[in-house]
C-alpha cells in the first residue's frame, strides 16, 4: 500500500478501527464495545490496544499517524476532548495526548460529525464539491461545513454545531439547555422522547404496544409509522418540517452546492425527507436554492472512518 492511515471512530456505543489507503481502499476493519462505563483509562487504553493490533496486522510502520473522530464539543488544535453526552465522565479529556503516550504514533483529532463532512469530501458523495453542508443524523444531530474547500472550525475548534440551530424560540427543551433546537425535534433521542410520552396516553395503539413489548426508540415509531399508526406519523413528519426548516438556515448561510445527509436516523428515509425537502424550499432564498444538490450519503456507518483517515492523508 501507497500511502496509508489507521482511521479510527470513537462512539457511544462502538469503537472503530481500520486502516485506509489514499484511493479509499479499506484494509482492516476492528469493532469493539465502547464500554463507556468502565471510565475514560479503559476506553483510551482499548483503542490504543486496537491501533497496535491494526498496525501489527498490517505491518505499519511507526512513521504512519492516526486520524481520530470523537465525540465533542472537542479542541481538534489541543487535541482535548471538552465533554460528551454519550460517553460518561469524559471531561477535558486530553485524548490526544494520551494516545500519543500510549501508542508512539502521532495522532490527529478531531469532532465526529466534522470528520464525517470530511469523508463525504474526500471518498464520498461530495468529491469535488468545495462548499458542503454535511448533516449526521444519528443519536443526536450533527454538522460539519466545508466552506472553499475547508472545514469550518471556528476560532475554538467548536464550529458548525449545527444541530442547536433554532428553528422555534418556543419549542421543546434540548439536551444543551436551549429551546426549539433542530435536535430537540429530528434526531434519535428526541424522536424517541416524543414517542415515549405518546405510548403513555391513548393516542397512539401502535406506540402502546411497542412500548409494553420493550423500549421505545426512534425506530420503534418509524415502525409505527410506516404501519399507519397517524400520531406515529406526526411525529415524524414533525421531525423533517424542522429538518427542512434547518437546511434552509444552512443554504441561506452557507450557500451550498451540496447538503449530505448520513446518519441512522437517515435510514426512515421519505417519511422524513420528503417533508424535509418541501419545507427546505419554503425556507431557503430560492436564488441559491437552485444550485442546490441534496443526497444521502453513501458511506453508510463508515463515513467517520474515512473522515479520520482524511484527517491525515489529506492535511
Ligand atoms: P450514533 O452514531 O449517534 O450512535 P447512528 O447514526 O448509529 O447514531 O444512529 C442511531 C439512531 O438512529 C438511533 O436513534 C436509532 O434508533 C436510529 N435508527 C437506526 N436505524 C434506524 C432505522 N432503520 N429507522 C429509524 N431509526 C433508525
Ligand atoms: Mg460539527
Ligand atoms: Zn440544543
Amino acid at each position: 500500500m501507497s500511502n496509508v492511515a489507521i482511521a479510527v471512530d470513537l462512539g457511544g456505543t462502538n469503537v472503530r478501527c481500520s486502516v485506509i489507503d489514499d484511493a479509499g481502499r479499506v484494509a482492516f476493519d476492528a469493532r469493539q464495545s465502547s464500554d463507556a462505563a468502565e471510565g475514560v483509562d479503559a476506553v483510551i487504553s482499548r483503542i490504543a490496544r486496537m491501533i497496535d493490533a491494526a498496525a501489527t496486522d498490517q505491518q505499519i510502520g511507526a512513521s504512519v499517524a492516526v486520524g481520530v473522530a470523537a465525540p465533542g464539543p472537542l479542541d481538534p488544535q489541543r487535541g482535548i476532548v471538552r465533554y460528551a453526552p454519550n460517553l460518561p465522565g469524559w471531561d477535558e479529556v486530553p485524548l490526544r495526548d494520551r494516545l500519543e503516550e500510549l501508542t508512539g504514533r502521532e495522532i490527529l483529532l478531531g469532532n465526529d460529525a466534522n470528520v464525517q463532512a470530511l469523508g463525504e469530501f474526500h471518498f464520498g458523495a461530495a468529491q469535488g464539491v468545495r462548499d458542503l453542508v454535511y448533516v449526521a443524523l444519528g443519536t443526536g444531530f450533527g454538522g460539519g461545513v466545508i466552506s472553499d474547500g475547508k472545514l469550518i472550525d471556528g476560532a475554538g475548534g467548536l464550529g458548525a454545531e449545527l444541530g442547536h440551530t433554532t428553528v422555534n424560540i418556543a419549542g421543546p427543551r434540548c439536551t444543551c439547555g436551549a429551546l426549539g433546537c433542530v435536535e430537540a425535534y429530528c434526531s434519535g433521542w428526541a424522536i424517541a422522547r416524543h414517542g415515549q410520552m405518546l405510548a403513555g396516553t391513548d393516542r397512539s395503539p401502535a406506540l402502546a404496544a411497542a412500548a409494553a413489548a420493550g423500549e421505545v426508540d426512534a425506530r420503534a415509531v418509524a415502525d409505527a409509522a410506516e404501519d399507519g399508526d397517524a400520531a406515529a406519523a406526526a411525529i415524524i413528519q414533525q421531525a423533517g418540517l424542522a429538518l427542512g426548516a434547518a437546511l434552509g438556515n444552512f443554504v441561506n448561510i452557507f450557500n451550498p452546492q451540496m447538503i449530505v445527509i448520513g446518519g441512522g436516523l437517515a435510514e426512515i428515509g421519505t417519511p422524513l425527507l420528503e417533508p424535509a425537502e418541501a419545507t427546505l424550499k419554503q425556507f431557503a432564498l430560492h436564488d441559491m436554492l437552485d444550485g442546490v444538490e441534496l443526497r444521502r450519503s453513501r458511506l453508510g456507518t463508515r463515513t467517520g472512518l474515512f473522515g479520520a483517515a482524511a484527517l491525515v492523508l489529506k492535511r
